[in-house]
C-alpha cells in the first residue's frame, strides 16, 4: 500500500513534471551509474578507485541500480506501445536541428523480440543514405562482432541514441540527445531485451544517466529497467584503435555467457 508520505511526494513530483512538461522539458536523468558503482563498492569493500577493466571477472554480477520504478520511468512509458507506434509518432520529425541536414530517419532494425539490443550513437553518412543503422565501415565491424557471437544481424535489434545524422558525424549535442532519447527508451521498453550493449560513450552515458567516461565502467554489468546493460567500445573507435578489439571481445563473451551463446566455429 502507498503511504500518505509517498502519495504527497508523488503528487509534488507529478506537479513538477507537469510544470516541466509545460515548459517543453521532457527528459530527466538520474546518475544511475553513481549509485550502482557505490553499491558495488560497498558490496565488495573495494577501494575508492573503479576496477581496471582488465581485472573485471568473466561475468561480473549485475549491479543493483534502482529497485522500484520511479515517476521518471513511468513518465516515459506508453501503454500498449509498439515499435511501429513509436516510428509513427516520430513521423517526419523536426523536433531538433538534426532534421535539417538528414536524408533519412534511422529508426532501428532487427528482431522486435530480440534478447540482445545494440545501441550506438547516431547514424553516419551511409546510414543516413540507407535508413539502416550500422551499415558503413563501423557497421560492418559490428556485423562481424555479432556473427562472432554466433548470431546474425536479424537475431538482434540495432538502434541509436539519435535517429538523424549529426552533420560531419559530430557527437550529438545534449539537447539533441534529450529530444531524441525518449524514443530509444520507448524502443527498449517495448523490446525488453535480456541484454543491452551500449556501443561507446554516448549510448552508455545516455542510458546510465552519467557524464563519466566509458573507461570507468566498460565491461561492468548494470541493471537497466529489468535488462542487463553492459558498455563497450564503439566499433568506430575500434577502427581507429584495433588494439582495443580484445577488450571488446572480453565484453562480448560476458554477453554470450549471459545469453548462453557459443562463439561461431571458424
Ligand atoms: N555509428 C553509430 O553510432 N551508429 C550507426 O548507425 C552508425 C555508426
Amino acid at each position: 500500500m502507498t503511504s500518505p508520505v509517498n502519495t504527497e511526494t508523488t503528487e509534488k513530483l507529478e506537479a513538477w513534471l507537469r510544470y516541466y512538461d509545460d515548459l517543453g522539458v521532457r527528459t530527466f536523468y538520474r546518475d544511475r551509474l553513481a549509485g550502482a558503482l557505490a553499491a558495488a563498492k560497498k558490496e565488495r569493500g573495494a577501494p575508492a578507485a573503479p576496477r581496471a577493466a582488465a581485472h573485471v571477472p568473466a561475468v561480473s554480477p549485475v549491479l543493483p541500480v534502482i529497485q522500484a520504478p520511479s515517476l521518471f520511468d513511468a513518465a516515459e512509458r506508453v501503454e500498449g506501445d509498439t515499435l511501429e507506434g513509436i516510428q509513427a509518432f516520430i513521423g517526419e520529425c523536426t523536433r531538433c536541428r538534426l532534421h535539417k541536414q538528414r536524408t533519412t530517419i534511422v529508426f532501428g532494425v532487427g528482431n522486435s523480440k530480440a534478447e540482445l539490443v545494440f545501441v550506438g550513437e547516431g547514424p553516419g553518412r551511409d546510414e543516413d543514405a540507407q535508413g539502416i543503422p550500422f551499415v558503413g565501415r563501423a557497421g560492418q565491424l559490428l556485423t562481424q562482432m555479432i556473427e562472432a557471437m554466433g548470431l546474425r544481424r536479424d537475431d538482434v535489434y540495432i538502434c541509436n541514441v539519435v535517429k538523424c545524422r549529426p552533420p560531419e558525424n559530430r557527437v550529438p549535442e545534449r539537447d539533441e540527445i534529450a529530444t531524441c532519447s525518449p524514443f530509444l527508451l520507448r524502443q527498449l521498453a517495448v523490446i525488453q531485451p535480456k541484454v543491452i550493449v551500449c556501443l561507446g560513450n554516448v549510448a552508455a552515458q545516455t542510458l546510465l544517466g552519467t557524464h563519466k567516461s566509458i573507461s570507468h565502467f566498460r565491461g561492468q554489468w548494470f541493471d537497466y529497467r529489468g535488462s542487463r546493460l553492459i558498455a563497450t567500445y564503439h566499433p568506430a573507435y575500434l577502427l581507429r584503435n584495433p588494439n582495443a578489439k580484445g577488450d571488446v571481445w572480453i565484453d562480448l563473451k560476458k554477453v554470450m555467457a549471459v545469453l548462453g551463446l557459443k562463439p561461431r566455429r571458424r
